[in-house]
């Protein structure tokens, strides 16, 4: 039950009434200036009870009031402005907003000031919140600042409104199987994504990706617009992406449906992306998780095959020396052209010989997130200090990389 309105205006009220009589103000912005004044009653409530606390009869309008140009008569029309503008799109959230003209902002203030008011709403305020109580008993929609699937922008001196789309979030985890497959979309460098021979007109450096591979289906069954990718860090083209899968987050810009049938798209993906990707638990996701994923630090397991002619009992103790130490990485030269150079202390947490045969070995770790794995084994002209090529005093080369598992959660 909504409590029972409670006004009870002092004589300083009483008197600022007064004071705003014959300024030919709607009951709207007349009850507004008392705005702050008691609760549960709206503006033109408040300018009736106030009018006959003064004993002046509700006020004859003649012609527009000075502070809204009786917009506040004419909320409806921006009810069905906003429903056009947002037409085909699938919203539950939204929240409103008001672009006024500067001049009208500050008239309202000199209003306050002549009639010496304390209680002042302003008219932007009660505008946004007076649409969205319109809009939302219209649609059943929730308004609110909170996670909106769109945002209306009255622009009430152009007489228009504009609709932003928020993303629609879904999260889940991928395996990469493909050891061709980049995690992103890769731009052509020759013709930064506009199209040219070298890229045979894709603007791509690959033909696919993750992000793409993934997208796809979720682009179809929203009618989204494009699509943005956020993974838990990334793995290079050639490693595949095993054990439980990488999270991530995608965002579906400007989505048309927000009802989506999340199993069916895995089942999707399941057949368009064979081989190549797979993808599961994949549910609804909030804006910040977008965040929380790109921030997300966990350690992660790699296997790693190398070629080097060293004795087992050699790489053991070179393994168990490596624990010991703290890493000191300089940028790789093969991503120094998109990072910056700088030096990065990291640790092996755990590591161990699975396989041995003549000429090569492959190995297990568990490294801190951020290690550069394959420059720890070569050792990156020296870039990387200590590695493992030089503890054991032979050359190595990485043969292949795979990520066994992400440490994100306590269950791994
Ligand atoms: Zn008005
Ligand atoms: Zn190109």
């Amino acid at each position: 039950m909504t409590p029972a309105p409670t006004f009870d205006p002092p004589e300083a009220a009483l008197e600022a009434a007064r004071r705003a009589e014959g300024r030919g103000l709607c009951p709207e912005c007349y009850g507004r200036l008392f705005g702050r004044l008691g609760h549960g009653l709206t503006n033109p409530e408040r300018s009736e009870r106030l009018r006959a606390a003064i004993g002046t009869p509700p006020a004859m309008s003649v012609g527009p009031c000075p502070v809204c140009g009786d917009l506040f008569d004419r909320l409806d029309v921006w009810v069905d402005r906003c429903l056009r503008a947002a037409d085909g799109f699938e919203w539950h959230r939204f929240t409103c907003g008001s672009r006024w003209d500067p001049e009208r902002l500050a008239a309202e203030e000199t209003l306050w000031h002549e009639v010496g008011t304390e209680w002042g709403e302003s008219a932007r305020a009660a505008m946004n919140r007076e649409l969205g109580k319109r809009l939302g008993a219209r649609t059943g929609a929730e308004g609110g600042p909170d996670r909106p699937d769109v945002v209306f922008l009255a622009d009430l001196p152009v007489g228009r409104v504009e609709t932003t789309v928020l993303p629609l979030t879904v999260r889940g985890r991928y395996r990469k199987l493909d050891r061709t497959l980049p995690q992103t979309r890769w731009p052509c460098r020759r013709c930064q994504g506009r199209g040219c021979d070298h890229c045979r007109g894709t603007g791509k450096t690959y033909a696919e990706s993750v992000e793409e591979l993934i997208a796809a289906p979720l682009l179809t069954a929203t009618g989204g617009e494009g699509s943005r990718f956020h993974g838990m860090g990334r793995e290079d083209i050639d490693a595949r992406m095993l054990g439980r899968g990488r999270p991530f987050v995608l965002e579906i810009l400007r989505p048309r449906r927000r009802t989506v049938d999340l199993p069916a798209v895995v089942a999707e993906l399941g057949r368009t992306a064979k081989d190549r990707v797979e993808v599961e638990e994949l549910t609804l996701a909030d804006p910040e998780e977008v965040a929380q994923v790109k921030e997300a630090a966990p350690e992660k397991s790699y296997r790693v095959g190398v070629r080097g002619d060293v004795p087992v009992a050699k790489v053991n103790e070179a393994l168990d020396l490596a624990l010991t130490r703290a890493i000191a990485q300089r940028t790789p030269t093969r991503v120094a052209h998109r990072r910056a150079d700088r030096v990065r202390t990291r640790r092996i947490v755990a590591a161990r010989l699975v396989d041995a045969a003549p000429g090569r070995f492959t190995l297990e770790l568990r490294t801190e997130a951020g290690t550069y794995v394959k420059e720890w084994v070569e050792g990156d002209g020296g870039r990387t200090e200590p590695n493992l090529s030089a503890l054991l005093g032979v050359p190595l080369k990485v043969e292949f990389l795979d990520v066994l598992e992400i440490h994100d959660t306590e269950a791994a």
